[in-house]
């Protein structure tokens, strides 16, 4: 229903967006005059996440590559994370050295990953280190540093669950706050922006922490119908409602499971005026773009989740015309600040400023 003409019909700006973006953005093209090594961690870009893939290839040339190489070593990480049919103690070890690895040309590692990109990415790890270690020394350390604490931190989670708010914080952290703060330090490295972003940590980890506890809330069913469920809901939120975090699902419950994704609404809202500061604070216009365009599919997909029992019973996804919408949209400020640009439904009485 929702990507049908009525959808269109009722949102004509997104209709119009949409026939611009076909019509006019040209996808951006790796460039040309790099490495066959460089070229290689694009092309892996590209078929790993193919929305990163666009906005990382509009970034500055002073930061394109080492965010890439960036993107690829965090997902790495993240592959070895979910790959659940290796044994825990096979795979915390991976995790917790893999920053080491950085610096070991030529290592790569095989038996990991669920989808064939994934797989080859480590297969083929010896590709990635190679181009790391042509970065300076300044770019190298902020991406080992991060290794480091994700690695050491998923590790972790896996032999713990998400119980209390600070649990899902600290969670969250690990696999998107320090996201946050590693590219807050290249930016800064790379003196497009102020020095200051490498130590803004309360706004970095907000960048992230929105991001990641969105994604989480929405992906309840998927998470839950898992082959391996790991549940990221905290224990403090869903004990409020049910006794076990599966019957947020069962019809029964219906109630329960609204109040509760409410909540977990409430919880990622709180994050929102720190990424407006942040976002506040960027100057490089592909930089801005790079920052703001997930931070605004985030808030329309919160919208879109709001009160939704949906996010129980199927993927709940914005529209694509909304989506691109929103990325022609995503260019200053004033665009992005919440309550303004996005729809009648945002308005759900919370007051985060
Ligand atoms: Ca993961």
């Amino acid at each position: 229903m929702d990507r049908t003409a009525w959808g269109y019909a009722t949102h004509p700006q997104e209709l119009v967006a949409l026939v611009r973006f076909k019509s006019s953005v040209v996808l951006p093209e790796i460039p040309r005059d790099i490495t066959p090594n460089t070229r290689y961690c694009y092309e892996k870009l590209q078929q790993t996440s193919r929305s990163f893939s666009t906005v990382i290839l509009t970034l500055h040339p002073k930061l394109r590559d080492a965010i890439a190489v960036f993107y690829l070593v965090c997902r790495a990480i993240d592959t070895i994370e979910d790959d659940m049919k290796p044994k825990k103690e096979d795979k915390i070890p991976h995790l917790r050295t893999f920053h080491e690895k950085l610096y070991q040309p030529g290592w790569k590692l095989t038996g990991y990953g669920d989808v064939p990109h994934e797989i080859e990415l480590l297969e083929k790890f010896d590709r990635v280190i190679d181009v790391f270690q042509t970065f300076p020394p300044e770019y190298q350390v902020v991406i080992a540093d991060i290794a480091r604490e994700m690695g050491n931190g998923m590790a972790d989670f896996l032999e713990k669950t998400v119980d209390t708010l600070e649990d899902y914080d600290l969670y969250c952290y690990y696999v998107a706050g320090l996201v946050g703060e590693g590219l807050s330090r290249l930016f800064a490295a790379s003196e497009l922006e102020d020095k200051s972003f490498s130590t803004a940590k309360q706004l970095w980890n907000s960048m992230g922490l929105f991001l990641q506890k969105t994604n989480i809330t929405r992906d309840y069913k998927e998470d839950v119908e898992a082959v391996h469920p790991r549940i990221f809901y905290p224990k403090a939120i869903w004990g409020k409602y049910v006794k076990r975090v599966q019957d947020l699902k069962e019809p029964q419950y219906k109630r329960q499971a609204i109040q509760c994704l409410n909540e977990m609404i409430t919880n990622a809202m709180q994050h929102v005026p720190d990424c407006v500061d942040y976002l506040g604070k960027l100057h490089e216009p592909s930089v801005f773009n790079f920052c703001a365009i997930p931070q605004t599919m985030a808030i329309a997909t919160l919208a879109l989740c709001y009160n939704n029992y949906q996010v129980f019973q199927k993927e709940v996804k914005i529209r694509k015309g909304e989506a691109v919408h929103l990325i022609l949209n995503s260019t200053n400020l004033s665009d992005v600040t919440p309550f303004r640009t996005f729809n009648p439904r945002l308005r759900f009485g919370l007051t985060p400023f």
